[in-house]
């Protein structure tokens, strides 16, 4: 993909309407001068780890799961070096809000496997062209637009990896992580992958019943009771949400949230799975998901702050050791704590 080096102004009317907020700041509106047509706007100062996103994502793009990128611009503000990445606009906002949203109508199993479905053909992609993402997690899974029909697709590059490069020598025998098996054993490219299939897990979980797998009581994430569970894949499937759920869809799950990554699921391995590949044939069971949602509104911020920091902890790997020393890192959790707001659960989850 070439970045343009004239000013994005010159082929886009940049909005004030903010889309959204991220760790990178705000993701804006923009409309081409051309064709009236709207897109969002995402500014990331011009650095390598930005250039390994545009990258990575550009490659990606073009998938009808992923986030298509329009145009990238590499202009110069106030003497700071930005890169303007002009995506598609996703007028149909997060995957949860549009569940939760979805008021008398109930959601069902066989819409969840449509949705568990869209987001493995995504995964696949990314996975095939040897590029784990990395960063899964609901607020990165966008709806094209409102409508019934709407696609859902994948977009944050900012943690996504190259798995077929080769790591920078010597740093292996330093590494460890605390995510049950170290990359050497299942080698850094299947270690990678296997978070998103982690991710997929957690997701299709939520899909299913409107909470998360690892779910620490009343704002009390990632306490020490809530690591140990984590760590040792201690989940259920509580009465009454998942009376109804088949039997195909909890065997997905265990496999998808094995401990051990080893053990772990492929994306293939997913793909091939009954509850996958015949997913317009699972049952149109309906499920307890949105109004569990709704009534839960306020604890999805700890959930997401849950599902960051396992995220995180999975990321430890070779190259990222020196992220741990926190100097460099692109994390919430740290932004927060260098904010001041210390917290036990910003620590990194370690053996
Ligand atoms: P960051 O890498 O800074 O976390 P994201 O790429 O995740 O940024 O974007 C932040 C937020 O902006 C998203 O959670 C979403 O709400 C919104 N957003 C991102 N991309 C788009 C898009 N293409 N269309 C509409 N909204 C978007």
């Amino acid at each position: 993909m070439t970045f343009h080096e004239y000013p994005v102004t010159q082929d886009y009317r940049i909005s004030r309407k903010v889309l959204g907020v991220g760790i990178n700041g705000k993701v804006v509106e923009c409309e081409n001068r051309q064709t009236g047509e709207k897109y969002a706007l995402k500014v990331l100062r011009d650095t390598e780890k930005a250039r390994r996103e545009v990258d990575l994502h550009a490659m990606a793009s073009g998938h009808p799961h992923v986030v298509a990128i329009h145009d990238v611009y590499q202009n110069s503000y106030n003497n700071v070096d930005c890169l303007l990445v002009v995506m598609e606009n996703m007028k149909g906002g997060e995957l949860f809000s549009r569940i939760q949203e979805r008021g008398q109508k109930a959601f069902t199993e066989r819409e969840a496997a449509g949705i568990v479905n869209e987001i493995c053909s995504a995964v696949a992609h990314l996975h095939r062209m040897s590029i784990a993402h990395r960063d899964l997690k609901p607020e990165n899974l966008l709806y094209t637009s409102p409508s019934a029909n709407a696609a859902l697709k994948l977009t944050d590059f900012g943690f996504a990896k190259k798995t077929d490069e080769s790591e920078p020598q010597g740093l292996k025998t330093a590494c460890f992580t605390p995510y049950y098996c170290a990359p050497e054993v299942l080698g850094t490219e299947k270690y990678d992958k296997s978070c998103d299939l982690w991710s997929i897990g957690v997701i299709m979980y939520i899909l299913l019943c409107g909470y998360p797998p690892f779910y620490s009581q009343h704002g009390q994430p990632m306490s020490p009771g809530m690591k140990a569970k984590i760590k040792s894949g201690q989940y259920t499937f509580p009465s009454p949400e998942w009376d109804c759920v088949s039997e195909a869809a909890k065997d997905l799950i265990r496999k998808l949230l094995k401990t051990d990554p080893t053990e772990r699921y492929t994306i293939e391995q997913t793909m091939d799975h009954k509850w996958i590949c015949h997913y317009k044939k699972v049952p149109d069971t309906p499920l307890f998901t949105s109004s569990v949602l709704a009534d839960q509104r306020e604890q999805w911020t700890d959930m997401q702050e849950e599902m960051e920091a396992t995220l995180a902890s999975m990321r430890v790997g070779p190259e990222n050791i020196q992220i741990k020393s926190l100097t460099d890192s692109n994390n919430k959790l740290l932004a927060k704590r260098r904010k001041g707001g210390q917290s036990p659960k910003d620590e990194p989850m370690q053996d």
